[in-house]
C-alpha cells in the first residue's frame, strides 16, 4: 500500500488534516494492550484505492527537544519511508524560515512533494497570499481548509498522480518484505547478516527504490525477499537518536511496507515494554510476524527452560498467540534458516483468500454445533459470511441484531473458521454488521 506521510511544522494543521482525511476510519483501529493510543497513521481510501497516511506530526517533541531539530527527525524518516511526501503551510502566517527549512530537506531528497497550503477556509477566489508559496520550490500550491474540507479532493489526486504505478506494485513475482523490528542490542544487524551471509546470493541495489541501503535482497530456495534492518535505517541517519518515539515512528513506518515482520526479543530479557509496544504496532497493522528469541546461546538452560521461555512469551503476548516462536542465535547461526520457513508460512496465511461459499459452510456447521446466543426471547440470526479483504484475512458477518453478537460467540465463529482453515499464522479481523447497513 502507498504511504502519504504528512510534515509540517507544529499548528499549521497537521493534525486536523489527517483526521479530515482519514475520516471515520480511523475507529476501525482495534484496541491492542501495549500500544499508546496516538494517532500515528490510518488506513484510508480515495476513489477505490487504498493508501496508508501517516502523521509525523503525531508524535510532539518534549520540552527540551530543540523544535528545528525534532521536525529534521520528522521530515527524514518520512523521506526514508514515504511514496509521498505532504507537506503542510499555514496561509495565515505565510512562508516562514522553518517552512524554507523543511522545503530544502525535501528538495534534496527528490521525493515526490505535494505542497499544501492550509487554512485556507474562504470559499470562491484563492487568496492572494497562496501564491507566495512558489518561493519553497516545491511546485504548485494547493490551497486546502482541514476545517471544512475544501480542496482535500484536489489534494489527494495530486499524491496519487505521484504514486509508483499499481500494476508494479501488484506484481505477481513480488519479493516477500521482511521488516526486521526489535530493540537496539537485540541483534537485528547480527540476524539480517547472518540471514544474507549464509545464502550468499545476495542482490543488493533494489532497482527503483531509493532505500538501496537500508533493503537487502535475497533469493534463495526458500523464495525471493527483501529484508529491512531497521537499525540499519537508523544507523544511516545523520539524525540524532535520543528520543525513543522517533524509533516508533520508524518501525510503524517500516511495518507499513512489510510482508512479514521479525519480532526480535532478547533471551535474557524475555519481552520487555518496549518489545510489547513494537509487537502491538505489527498487530495493529494487520501484518503477520515471528516471534525470534534471539542469544539463546547465552542463556543456561536445561530441558525446560525453553518451554518455560515459550510460556512467558505467550503469556506477555497474548494478542499475538499467532505468531510462531523460534530460538535463534544471529551469533553462531544456530536455527536461523528455520526462520525462512516461518516467514513463508504466515506470509501465505497472511494472505489467504476464502470463498464466500466455504465460510457460509463453516458457518452452517459452527451454528448447529452451537446454537447462537438469545436476549429477552430474541435469537442471533447471522445470515451469510463473506471475506471483505485480505492481508490480513478481513471477515464480515452479517446479522439480526449485533448486540446480540456476543464476544464470546464471536469469538468461537472466529476459532471455527481458523481450525477449519488451518489459520493459525496470521492476525485476522472480524466485523459484525446488520443487514442493510453500509460500510
Ligand atoms: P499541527 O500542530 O500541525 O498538528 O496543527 P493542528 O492540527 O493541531 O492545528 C493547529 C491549529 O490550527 C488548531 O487550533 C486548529 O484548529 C487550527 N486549524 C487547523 N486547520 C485549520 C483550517 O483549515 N482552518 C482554520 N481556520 N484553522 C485550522
Ligand atoms: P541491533 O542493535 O539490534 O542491530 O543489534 P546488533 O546486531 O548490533 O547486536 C548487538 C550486540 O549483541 C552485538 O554485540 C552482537 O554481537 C550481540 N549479539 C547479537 N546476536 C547475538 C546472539 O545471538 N548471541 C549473543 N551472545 N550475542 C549476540
Amino acid at each position: 500500500m502507498p504511504i502519504i506521510a504528512i510534515v509540517g511544522r507544529p499548528n499549521v494543521g497537521k493534525s486536523m488534516l489527517f483526521n479530515k482525511l482519514a475520516g471515520r476510519r480511523l475507529s476501525i483501529v482495534e484496541d491492542t494492550p501495549g500500544v499508546t493510543r496516538d494517532r500515528l497513521y490510518a488506513p484510508c481510501e480515495w476513489c477505490g484505492r487504498p493508501f496508508t497516511l501517516i502523521d509525523t506530526g503525531g508524535l510532539e517533541p518534549t520540552a527540551n527537544d530543540d523544535m528545528l531539530r525534532f521536525m529534521r527527525a520528522q521530515t527524514t524518516i518520512a523521506i526514508e519511508n514515504a511514496d509521498v511526501i505532504l507537506m503542510i503551510c499555514d496561509v495565515r502566517t505565510g512562508v516562514t524560515a522553518a517552512d524554507r527549512d523543511i522545503a530544502n530537506l525535501l528538495k534534496r531528497s527528490r521525493k515526490e512533494v505535494v505542497l499544501c497550503v492550509n487554512k485556507c477556509d474562504s470559499v470562491g477566489s484563492l487568496p492572494a497570499e497562496l501564491y507566495e508559496f512558489y518561493e519553497l520550490g516545491l511546485g504548485d500550491p494547493y490551497p486546502v481548509s482541514s476545517l471544512h474540507g475544501h480542496g482535500t479532493g484536489d489534494l489527494l489526486d495530486a499524491c496519487f498522480e505521484r504514486f509508483p504505478p499499481e500494476e508494479a506494485a501488484q506484481e505477481q513475482s513480488e519479493p516477500v518484505r521482511v521488516t526486521i523490528l526489535g530493540k537496539p542490542n537485540v541483534g537485528k544487524s547480527s540476524l539480517l547478516n547472518k540471514l544474507l551471509g549464509q545464502e550468499r546470493v545476495i542482490v543488493s541495489d533494489v532497482a527503483g527504490t531509493t532505500r538501496d541501503a537500508v533493503d537487502e535482497r535475497l533469493d534463495n530456495e526458500h523464495g525471493s525477499f527483501i529484508f529491512t534492518d531497521t537499525a540499519g535505517i537508523r544507523r544511516k541517519s545523520k539524525v540524532e537518536e535520543s528520543i525513543e518515539h522517533y524509533s516508533v515512528l520508524r518501525a510503524v513506518m517500516s511495518i507499513e511496507r512489510s510482508d512479514v515482520c521479525l519480532l526480535m526479543l532478547d533471551a535474557r530479557e524475555g519481552v520487555t515494554e518496549q518489545d510489547t509496544k513494537i509487537a502491538g504496532l505489527a498487530n495493529e497493522a494487520g501484518k503477520p510476524s515471528v516471534i525470534v528469541v534471539n542469544k539463546w546461546d547465552a542463556v543456561e538452560k536445561d530441558d525446560k527452560t525453553m518451554g518455560a521461555l515459550t510460556r512467558d512469551i505467550r503469556q506477555d503476548l497474548l494478542f499475538m498467540s499467532y505468531a510462531p516462536v523460534e530460538f535463534v542465535s544471529a551469533l553462531t547461526g544456530s536455527r536461523v534458516t528455520r526462520l525462512f520457513e516461518h516467514i513463508g508460512h504466515v506470509y501465505t496465511q497472511n494472505r489467504i483468500r476464502i470463498s464466500t461459499g466455504q465460510l457460509n459452510d463453516v458457518l452452517a456447521d459452527a451454528v448447529t454445533k452451537t446454537q447462537p446466543p438469545t436476549d429477552k426471547g430474541r435469537r442471533l440470526k447471522i445470515y451469510y459470511m463473506t471475506q471483505a479483504s485480505t492481508q490480513p484475512p478481513h471477515f464480515v458477518a452479517f446479522c439480526n441484531d449485533k448486540r446480540l453478537f456476543h464476544f464470546s460467540y464471536k469469538n468461537y465463529i472466529v476459532n471455527q473458521i481458523k481450525q477449519t482453515f488451518g489459520l493459525d499464522g496470521t492476525p485476522i479481523r472480524f466485523t459484525i454488521r446488520e443487514r442493510g447497513e453500509k460500510d
